[in-house]
């Protein structure tokens, strides 16, 4: 055994972690690789990109040979994956979407690897934000990895893996992180007294989960000029204001981590204690931002990210494209710390509707929702036409029978509340909004329950104005 550990230490886990779970099992595995995680964040830039370009390779390859769908896209753009040798070789190969792995699905071209048994597959579906829902599948041969990466951004945050945390997401995120206490952001100020109770018992000091869903709760226990305080909030989904964070640190001395993944790719880069930009995960993920043409851009441009995962043979995510615009940070990070810096920047319109009684009602827990019909959706939108009506809007695969639409509307109303009102409507097509994203829900109520500009980079002193005016009506 000794002999073994000595020899694998000269491996780098990120090298080849299924080789590490193999030799160790996953538990051993698990534990040297959460020391490897600490030291590789210091290696040099070129000692990492070493070790995923052998990943990647190696990656590239499988793919073009054993996923249909992959063999297709590249042999249509005349490319032979065999010239990728390095990272900035990468560029040869064409992009990938959402809508590329929809097309190649329709056309019973499989986006799956033939040779790794489906028993590793964990299949999900997503629409992110454009309401577009589609399957994929995560390679659970690779949790582990992502277990230890994820680890260590909590571990950034000061944060203990079995210490309690207060969680406003969508439910259906609860496995990623052991010991949360789910809070459902529906029912903030219907079930106010037993949530603050719950959070007292609890001892909770840490929250975790999207930006406005978290903003929304201690808005809620701000109203009531609660005592309590947070150590932590580790956040993401969409970007966070200043405004937010300046709240979080000011009210409830509350030191706010954002970190960015998607669904299919999971966590991709995480904030550190200098909190400017985030570091990318440069283990297992390989970050680009091109122009509109498809050309890299210089570090400090914007553009649109591409992201290529090397921890998913299943279904592989090469330079996929999850929609999202942001720009590399030119300069290394003060903290020491090697790898690159992103600052995403397109998710910004991550917002609310309003409820009846004065609710928030996140997009986010009804995707959960809608997501589940993939099958039945090309895309939806939902649209908030008063405070109690919302329409739906479908572009149907095929249309849901009477009996499938009351079951939709039901899980609906159960997680909004039975205040209100969703008709559903079907349509030839769903237009973008204007500057051309397409969006899954549209309202323009939720912000009425905030002070104006509470989301732009305003002075803690008007927000706490703001609030006491508003405990004065
Ligand atoms: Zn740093």
């Amino acid at each position: 055994m000794r002999l073994l550990m000595k020899n694998l230490q000269k491996i780098n886990y990120f090298s080849s972690p299924l080789a590490w779970d193999q030799k160790l099992g996953k538990i051993l595995s698990r534990h040297y690789a959460r020391q490897w995680s600490s030291f590789t964040e210091y290696l040099s830039p070129d000692a990492t990109k070493d070790m995923r370009d052998l990943r990647m390779n190696r990656l590239i390859l499988r793919t073009y040979k054993n996923v249909p769908a992959y063999s297709v896209h590249y042999r249509e753009a005349h490319i032979d994956p065999a010239q990728v040798r390095c990272e900035a070789d990468l560029r040869l190969l064409p992009c990938i979407a959402k809508s590329d792995f929809k097309k190649y699905a329709m056309n019973n071209i499989s986006c799956f690897a033939s040779d790794i048994p489906k028993t590793h597959a964990y299949a999900n579906s997503t629409s992110g934000s454009t309401g577009e829902p589609f399957q994929y599948a995560l390679d659970m041969r690779y949790a582990n990895e992502k277990t230890v990466l994820r680890y260590r951004y909590w571990n950034r945050a000061g944060i203990t893996m079995s210490e309690p945390k207060i969680f406003c997401a969508p439910k259906s995120a609860l496995f990623l992180v052991p010991n949360l206490i789910f809070l459902h952001p529906h029912f903030f100020r219907a079930r106010k007294k037993e949530y603050i109770e719950r959070i007292r018992t609890s001892k909770a000091e840490v929250l975790f989960g999207f930006p406005l869903l978290v903003f929304d709760l201690l808005w809620a226990l701000a109203e009531e000029n609660i005592d309590l305080t947070f150590r932590r909030a580790v956040l993401a989904g969409h970007s966070v204001s200043p405004g937010i964070r300046s709240f979080l640190k000011k009210r409830f001395e509350c030191e706010m981590f954002e970190y960015y993944g998607t669904g299919e790719t999971g966590s991709i880069a995480a904030e550190c204690e200098i909190h400017n930009g985030l570091h990318i995960q440069e283990e297992n993920s390989i970050v680009e931002v091109i122009d509109d043409q498809g050309k890299p851009v210089p570090d400090g441009i914007s553009g649109k990210i591409l992201i290529t995962s090397l921890s998913n043979e299943i279904m592989p995510f090469i330079r996929y494209d999850p929609g999202d615009k942001g720009m590399i940070l030119p300069d290394r990070c003060p903290c020491g710390r090697t790898s690159k810096r992103i600052v995403v920047e397109g998710r910004n319109n991550e917002f609310l509707m309003l409820g009846k009684n004065g609710e928030i009602i996140s997009p986010s827990i009804l995707r959960g929702v809608l997501d589940q019909y993939f099958n039945h959706f090309h895309r939806y939108q939902m649209v908030q036409e008063t405070i109690d009506h919302f329409v739906l809007n479908i572009v149907p695969v095929v249309r849901l029978d009477k009996s499938e639409e009351r079951k939709l509307l039901e899980k609906l109303y159960e997680c909004m509340g039975q205040t209100a009102n969703v008709s559903i409507q079907y349509v030839k097509k769903i237009s973008p909004l204007r500057g051309g994203k397409f969006q899954y829900f549209v309202s323009n109520m939720w912000s009425r329950k905030f002070p104006d500009g509470f989301f732009s980079n305003i002075p803690i002193e008007q927000q706490s104005l703001a609030l006491q005016r508003r405990r004065g009506r």
